[in-house]
């Protein structure tokens, strides 16, 4: 069973990226490296609800 979850740059905010996860394997927040088109760089992007 997969949850959709929205990752969110940690540094301006934005939410960038949608994606989905298994919550028996990654129980906790997802933190990911990802390009970020606000901040133009790559950023920490964290799992929000
Ligand atoms: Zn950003």
């Amino acid at each position: 069973m997969r949850t959709k979850i929205t990752l969110a740059c940690t540094e301006c905010k934005q939410r960038n990226y949608e994606t989905t996860k298994d919550k028996k394997t990654q129980p906790d927040r997802m933190e990911v490296k990802k390009y970020c088109r606000f901040c133009k760089t790559h950023t920490l992007h964290k799992e929000t609800k």
